[in-house]
C-alpha cells in the first residue's frame, strides 16, 4: 500500500482522512465488541491483546505503569500491521 500512513502513538494504520480508529474514549473502545466475535471464534485472544494495547495507549490517564508497559508490549508486537476491528 503506498502512502499508508501509521499512527505513531500506537502502530495502526490511519485512516484515508488521517484519523487513528483507537483514538476513541472507554465507551467506544474497539475491544468492547472482541468478546462476542472471540465466542464466535472469529478472534484470537492474542488479536484482541493488541486492539486493547492500542487503544490503551491512546487512554494512558486510565492505566497503571505496570499495565501500560504491558499494553505498549502488544502495540508495539503488530506496529503497522492490520488488525480486525469488530462493531458492537
Ligand atoms: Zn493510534
Amino acid at each position: 500500500m503506498l502512502n499508508m500512513k501509521i499512527c505513531e502513538i500506537c502502530g495502526s494504520i490511519l485512516e484515508e482522512c488521517g484519523t487513528c480508529l483507537f483514538n476513541v474514549p472507554e465507551d467506544k473502545a474497539p475491544c468492547l465488541a472482541d468478546y462476542e466475535a472471540m465466542a464466535r471464534g472469529e478472534m484470537s485472544h492474542a488479536e484482541h491483546q493488541i486492539v486493547v494495547g492500542r487503544w490503551a495507549l491512546h487512554n494512558t490517564e486510565l492505566q497503571s505503569q505496570k499495565t501500560l508497559i504491558k499494553m505498549r508490549e502488544f502495540a508495539d508486537s503488530a506496529w503497522g500491521k492490520k488488525v480486525k476491528i469488530f462493531k458492537m
